[in-house]
């Protein structure tokens, strides 16, 4: 390919819509431009990497046995009906785009696709004998994502490779599990990314085991915590610890305390001269549920840990029996639109009464109560009285006993590890490129795919799901790799292996040896770009560390000596070799 016909457009200033270096550089370098929000164009380039990754995706998982499939993108809302997802992906915060076409039929554009599988499981595989099936299919991908940002990695139109695995029975869906944990590891070496699992959460439903994998970066929005041995890594979603120590409040009697304009825990504490880990805090939520019920919730924990939504919503589901579509913090106006008196913000206690929901306009009367178990455990804290500018001292036994107790705190940096109270956990950020999940039964179940057993029985097919983000993956991939210059593209994903740069197109000895190499370079089998435009070197030179070719071969005033300088991208390592030399260099290294 030459750079003359390769429509590369580069950009020296930094686009003001890119935050993160990866999103820049993909504009900057001609990868990718925006066509509106969290959508963008692949341009040719860009494609070429995503080609890249496709292939090493595709064979590892021909390897593991699974088809290549491709399914609509435009589903009925009926299939979504039948799962009971349509309501959550249409409504409120929902992501699915959806339609009405012109017979006036629901449709949804698949941001996710165990529906329809599911469905096609079900018609097609009728015996254990077929079983165990996995499919998969490389696609586009579409989600009205609430924040689209940082270019490819949280888009709205994305390309994913999803399987989804069917089996007859728990072991074997794990046994395929295992495979797809170890193909996962050979795509993200193979495409030269640092990539580690962590332990991810299934939901209360849903199946027994489910790991991300995440690539390590300071710009990625996943919070984890790892073990300092290694060998423990979870998402902040998921992370168990054993909290850090309390001491129980040295005061004697159970007394109220006046406490005005100490609505805050760091108010509090300063005025009254104790520790937020000898305080209650307690937060008052409102859950969306999938029967539509509005739950307010009451929840206590210790005043220095954090809540865990997702523990608190599996939680909910557990109690209710009901899928959280979501949790929010009740604020003052909340009480007013539902018609309620109103309530002792900064000043609540654990035990504050279901009266004040008397009358609500849409909420549930009555409070669910939960309190996280570092709560449980103080003997005598400090909480809000339910009187503005008063706080008590108490305990469980004089607020009526102890609610509900679960973990639902988030673990933190310097928590001690379980596996072992002698490690620490500590916290990086990371981009998540892909997440396997031992599904179990949940849609099988809800929409009707059996399959006949052994025995004669219909049975549900146990399901497990499988996904990469190719483009967020390509995008993961400059975020660690690159420096000042531009990009250094791994060279298993690079658009092209190597780059051969004319210095000078109006010198005819470059121009020829610099047209000779390219051509030796392709008949050897290597993807080569040459950069044949009449512009300054510099300025080439410039656009090839942009862009990130692993190699380049200069073809400058040395032609004359036989010479071309052979660069490495990433180590920006300089050799005077012949062109011999440098090509046998370069295929070596592939
Ligand atoms: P996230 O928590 O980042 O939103 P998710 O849990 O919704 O991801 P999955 O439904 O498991 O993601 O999708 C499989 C993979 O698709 C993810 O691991 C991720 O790499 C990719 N992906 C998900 N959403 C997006 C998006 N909006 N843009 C680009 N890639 C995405
Ligand atoms: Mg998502």
């Amino acid at each position: 390919m030459r750079v003359s016909r390769l429509m590369l457009v580069t950009l020296r200033d930094v686009p003001a819509e890119a935050e993160i270096i990866s999103h820049q550089l993909l504009i900057r370098g001609g990868y990718i431009r925006r066509v509106t929000s969290g959508i963008y164009a692949y341009l040719p380039l860009m494609w070429r990497v995503l080609s890249k990754i496709t292939a090493i995706v595709q064979k590892e998982m021909d390897a593991t046995g699974s088809l290549q499939t491709l399914l609509p993108q435009l589903h009925p809302s009926e299939l979504w009906h039948r799962s009971g997802r349509w309501h959550g992906y249409t409504a409120g915060e929902g992501i699915m785009f959806h339609l009405v076409d012109r017979q006036g039929r629901e449709l949804g554009l698949g941001p996710t696709h165990e529906e329809v599988i599911t469905n096609l499981a079900g018609e097609l595989l009728n015996s254990y004998r077929q079983l165990p099936i996995s499919l998969y299919q490389i696609q586009t991908k579409f989600r009205d994502e609430i924040r689209p940002r940082f270019g490819l990695m949280r888009s709205r139109e994305f390309i994913m490779k999803d399987a989804y695995s069917f089996h007859s029975n728990e072991q074997d869906l794990q046994s395929t599990y295992n495979d797809m944990n170890r193909a996962y590891k050979n795509i993200f070496k193979r495409c030269g990314v640092e990539a580690i699992a962590v332990d991810a959460d299934s939901g209360a439903i849903g199946g027994a085991a489910s790991q991300e994998f995440m690539v390590t970066a300071n710009s990625g929005e996943d919070l984890i915590l790892k073990s300092t041995d290694g060998k423990y890594a979870a998402n902040l979603e998921k992370a168990v610890s054993i909290p850090s120590k309390s001491k129980d409040l040295d005061y004697e009697d159970f007394k109220l305390l006046d406490t005005p304009n100490q609505s805050t825990i760091n108010l509090l504490c300063k005025e009254q001269g104790i520790k937020d880990y000898q305080v209650i805090k307690v937060i008052l939520l409102i859950a969306q549920l999938e029967n539509a019920q509005k739950q307010p919730l009451l929840v206590s924990i210790r005043g220095d840990q954090e809540l865990n939504e997702v523990k608190l919503s599996n939680a909910l589901f557990t109690e209710t029996g009901q899928s959280v579509i979501s949790i929010s913090t009740i604020k003052k106006e909340d009480i007013i639109s539902e018609g309620l008196k109103p309530f002792p913000f900064g000043y609540i206690g654990p035990d504050l009464s279901n009266e004040l929901l008397k009358g609500a306009n849409s909420w549930n009367q009555t409070f669910l109560r939960f309190t996280d178990k570092t709560a449980a455990s103080l003997n005598k804290f400090i909480c809000g009285s339910n009187q503005l500018n008063q706080h008590r001292i108490s305990d469980w036994k004089a607020l009526g006993g102890l609610p509900k107790t679960l973990e639902i705190r988030n673990a933190k940096e310097g928590d001690s590890c379980l596996h072992d109270p002698n490690q620490k956990l500590i916290a990086t950020r990371g981009i998540e490129v892909g997440h396997i999940f031992q599904l179990g039964r949940k849609y099988s179940q809800s929409l009707k795919a059996f399959f006949t057993n052994e025995k004669g029985i219909q049975i549900p097919f146990w399901m497990g799901c499988y996904g990469i983000g190719i483009s967020r993956l390509a995008q993961a991939a400059v975020e660690q790799h690159h420096d000042e210059l531009g990009i250094c593209w791994p060279i298993q994903i690079a658009p092209f292996e190597a780059i051969v740069v004319i210095a000078n197109m109006k010198d005819t000895l470059q121009k020829e040896l610099g047209e000779k190499i390219y051509s030796l370079l392709k008949e050897k089998g290597v993807d080569a770009l040459i950069d044949d435009r009449e512009e300054r070197a510099g300025v080439k030179f410039k656009d090839a560390d942009l862009i990130g070719i692993p190699w380049r071969l200069v073809v400058g005033r040395d032609a004359e000596k036989g010479q071309v300088e052979l660069v490495r991208r990433s180590t920006k390592e300089k050799n005077l070799l012949t062109p011999e030399t440098a090509i046998n260099k370069i295929l070596e290294e592939i």
